[in-house]
């Protein structure tokens, strides 16, 4: 998938988490955007995509030791991630949203035919049943309904935190 459907997925689940939290502005402002970069993270592993030309040549190291969709698309990526949070007791609402906004990423990830390494070091490539082209109609039209839901679930919340 795209950089752009993998935000606007992020930012779609960043934003329904910062309603089930109910907190202030700040809270929700933080939990949608560290979803929100969560959700490109894995793709630091890409030195093309958005995050990886903003970190390279870290991107670049990566893609070189692990290649791409492997590590950073991964279970055990995942857990590594959850075990430095927890280790520093980052608070429940953004260890949550952290971790949501990465396995979208990977989930949107095994809707393409090339699917993820989820079970890296083994080379096991999984996809999900039916998959879509990278940037393809299907792809588009995600991003179009995450971004379009995530409107109306602002517009439904802005009373909570501005009223
Ligand atoms: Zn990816």
């Amino acid at each position: 998938m795209t950089g752009k459907t993998h935000l606007a997925c992020g930012i779609f689940i960043g934003s329904s988490l910062s309603i089930y939290y109910g907190e202030d502005v700040f809270t929700s402002f933080t939990i949608i955007s560290l979803c929100g970069v969560s959700s490109l993270v894995p793709d630091i592993c890409h030195f093309k995509s958005n995050l990886g030309k903003k970190l390279f040549p870290i991107s670049f190291i990566i893609r070189l030791i692990f290649g791409h969709r492997t590590f950073t698309h991964s279970l055990l990526f995942l857990f590594l991630i959850y075990w430095g949070l927890n280790s520093i007791s980052a608070p429940e609402p953004y260890l949550v949203s952290i971790l949501l906004g990465m396995l979208s990423h990977i989930v949107l990830d095994m809707l393409t035919p090339r699917g993820v390494k989820l079970f890296y070091p083994l080379d096991v490539s999984v996809k999900l049943p039916i998959v879509f082209k990278t940037g393809g109609a299907v792809d588009l039209s995600l991003s179009s309904a995450f971004s379009i839901v995530t409107i109306i679930l602002w517009w439904k919340d802005i009373y909570r935190l501005f009223i």
